[in-house]
């Protein structure tokens, strides 16, 4: 890269943001901060702040504002809340690439305000696509805005489509770790409680994707998202169970070639190939040994107990907003399980309710999406209160 790549980190809080700082802490010749973002962690975000010297900075809960400028007004950095404000910020002249990395359908309008703004977009927010794949994905190509996936499963599929660009996928393979109750059957998951389900096996993410991959329904979500980013049909996307976490996905092309991308798993690895493309960057991440793995196992899910699955095909397949609606019962369904006020199944069953019963829109604008979505919280929240 001739010169540095100037980045915003929106959510530089959580999981990916804070592995994207050390990613960029890694390679300052290559990266530098121009603007991170947080809901709630003043703390955090300061402490970055002075690390990394951003131009800007956004806390979205606006309470948290006085204690942020406090503390980094007169280091030179400037300070906003709310947030409209993370939407605002995004069209500063000096970013060039957006790591949409807040979790939820919360990143969304930022995210539009990116592309419409003509910035790169490094997404890790897979929520967005799923509940607006087809807007954001024909507004960045209308301005011309690349989006470079984060997720580890899409990052794989995108690095095996390199110099592949004339030869159409047949299907693809995304591989899922099953999580920490694979093998489980319904009985055994009406009782589990969120400790149980925070254990991740193999991976170290926020609360709302562990969750999502103890119910499957973060590799639903990995379904739609891979629908729209490689311009897919629901047909030609399959899932596999691989426990290992060491095969992150797979092509397959038209002559039967498979083409598939390994390694350890470590989120720090798709997220430096997102924010330093087409480079691979030299780095010390640990590599994959052979002597550890007698065996790289694969296996059907089991889309009967971990109902989010089928249901998010189904999502897919019907179109419209009902990916929307899907996603908003899940957000409202897991975040009610993450307060014990409902059990690990109520999650399916809020969302299947709430997809039978929500307006069916088929071909929904953004006003749409945000009615939509409001209609599913209103329906799931009502659902839950009769089982809390
Ligand atoms: P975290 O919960 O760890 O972090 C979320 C970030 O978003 C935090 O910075 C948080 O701020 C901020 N945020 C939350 N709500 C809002 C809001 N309403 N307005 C503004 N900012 C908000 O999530 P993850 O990092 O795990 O995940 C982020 C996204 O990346 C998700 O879409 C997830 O699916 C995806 N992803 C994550 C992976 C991982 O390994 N973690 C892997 C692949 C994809 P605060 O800290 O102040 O609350």
């Amino acid at each position: 890269m001739d010169t540095k790549r100037q980045i915003a980190i929106l959510g530089s809080t959580g999981s990916i943001g804070t592995q994207a700082l050390e990613v960029i802490r890694d390679n300052p010749e290559r990266f530098s901060v121009e603007v991170l973002t947080a809901n709630r962690n003043s703390k955090l975000l300061i402490e970055q702040a002075l690390e990394f010297k951003p131009n800007a900075v956004v806390i979205a809960e606006e309470q948290k504002y006085n204690e942020v400028f406090d503390a980094l007004d007169s280091n030179g950095i400037k300070v906003y809340a709310g947030e409209d404000a993370i939407s605002q910020i995004v069209e500063m002249d000096e970013i060039d690439l957006v790591l949409a990395a807040i979790v939820g359908y919360a990143g969304l309008k930022s995210t539009l305000a990116a592309i419409n703004a003509n910035k790169q977009i490094a997404l890790a927010n897979k929520e967005t696509l799923v509940v607006a794949g087809d807007l954001i994905t024909s507004l960045a190509r209308e301005n011309g805005v690349n989006i470079y996936p984060v997720d580890s499963e899409h990052s794989a599929i995108f690095q095996c489509l390199v110099g592949e660009h004339q030869n159409p996928i047949e299907k693809i393979y995304l591989t899922a770790s099953g999580g920490p109750f694979r093998g489980k059957d319904s009985d055994y998951l009406k009782s589990v409680k969120k400790e149980e389900a925070l254990k991740h096996p193999n991976w170290d993410m926020g609360a709302k994707i562990t969750i999502d991959s103890a119910t499957l329904m973060n590799k639903g979500l990995e379904v739609i998202e891979a629908r729209w980013l490689f311009n897919l049909k629901a047909d030609q996307i399959d899932v596999i169970v691989h426990p290992q976490s060491i095969v992150h996905s797979i092509v397959q092309f038209q002559d039967g070639s498979m083409k598939a991308q390994m390694g350890l798993p470590d989120m720090k690895l798709p997220i430096q190939y997102a924010l330093g493309y087409p480079e691979r960057i030299k780095s010390d991440f640990k590599r994959f040994d052979f002597a550890d793995y007698a065996q790289l196992t694969f296996e059907k899910p089991d889309t009967k107990t971990f109902r989010n699955l089928a249901l998010a095909f189904k999502a897919l397949e019907k179109g419209g907003n009902l990916s929307c609606i899907l996603n908003a019962a899940n957000e409202v369904a897991v975040d009610a399980f993450l307060k014990d006020q409902i059990g690990f199944l109520a999650i399916p069953d809020t969302i299947e309710r709430v997809m039978d019963d929500a307006t069916f829109v088929n071909n929904p604008t953004y006003d749409d999406y945000v009615t939509s979505d409001s209609e599913a919280r209103e329906l799931a929240g009502n659902l839950i209160k009769h089982i809390a």
